[in-house]
């Protein structure tokens, strides 16, 4: 059967994970030692790649020698973390998003403000972590609307909102809060490149027979995109590469719409769309 491919209007690399992409690229065409404290973003095949090409993963700045270049991840780190490089005295290359450190920023006023800092966002994801660190003081990490019911005893507080948290999920959370704390200062801290892809995902998940989702399982943009994707659309499907494409799930579909989470490359949705063409 013919099958037309619609692609969103945003998807895949967005402008951070392109610039720290390309960053990465340039620097490993001259410096051999380099090593990256995590993942630079969440896709295991570039990973992997990097890896290939000479990218060590380290999880503890006491692997890096002297010598070595350090690379931050897009997602930032720790200012402890930071530190440390710096006392050994390691080259830096700091390749944390712009929005993930106006978060960070956002996240240090609200702690100096007195303010109980609320982080709507994945407990533990490496975003999230690198928030809290540059906050440095307590704060609260929520993910859906059960937990916003559950908060107790705040009067006051301040919101910032992981980069690529679902903005309608966001304001059913910032709902509840909002009949529970007397004072908050919300910062809507979502990123312009998570809206668009998400509103993207919306408008074409209705209009095709079967969509598909691009991109890595520990991508928490790639997840958002299913989701929202699935709740149009029954017959959605999210896959990393074309090798997890199965011709079966479209036999009976003349139209497919694609798109991708903002880690995934080019090359990788281009071979999906083919295999899809070619199923
Ligand atoms: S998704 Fe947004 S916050 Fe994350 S790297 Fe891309 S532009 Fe930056």
């Amino acid at each position: 059967m013919k099958r037309e491919i619609r692609v969103a209007k945003y998807y895949g690399y967005c402008s951070g994970v392109e610039l720290a992409v390309n960053t990465l690229n340039r620097i490993m065409e001259k410096e051999k030692e380099i090593y990256i404290y995590g993942d630079l973003i969440h896709n295991r095949i570039v990973m992997e790649e990097l890896k290939q090409r000479g990218l060590k993963v380290i999880k503890n700045i006491d692997e890096i020698p002297e010598t070595g270049t350090m690379v931050i991840r897009t997602h930032g780190v720790k200012p402890e973390v930071y530190d440390k490089a710096k006392e050994k005295g390691l080259k830096i290359v700091d390749l944390t998003c712009i929005f993930v450190k106006r978060s960070q920023n956002f996240a240090k006023k609200i702690i100096s403000e007195d303010l109980k800092l609320i982080i709507i966002g994945e407990k533990n994801h490496d975003e999230i972590l690198s928030i809290q660190g540059n906050a440095g003081g307590e704060s609260i990490v929520i993910n859906s609307v059960e937990e916003a019911k559950s908060i107790n005893g705040v009067e006051r507080a301040g919101i910032v909102i992981q980069t690529t948290f679902e903005r309608e999920l966001a304001k059913s959370i910032i709902g509840e809060l909002f009949d529970k704390i007397n004072y908050m200062e919300i910062y809507n801290t979502i990123c312009d490149a998570t809206e668009k892809r998400q509103e993207s995902c919306k408008a074409l998940a209705s209009q095709t027979d079967s969509f598909v989702v691009i991109g890595d399982k520990n991508s928490s943009n790639t997840n958002r995109l299913y989701e929202i994707a699935k709740s149009i659309n029954k017959h959605t499907f999210m896959v990393s590469d074309k090798r997890s494409i199965n011709c079966d799930d479209f036999k009976y579909s003349k139209t497919v719409g694609v798109t991708a989470g903002a880690s995934t490359p080019d090359y990788i949705i281009n071979g999906v769309i083919e295999r899809i063409e070619n199923c």
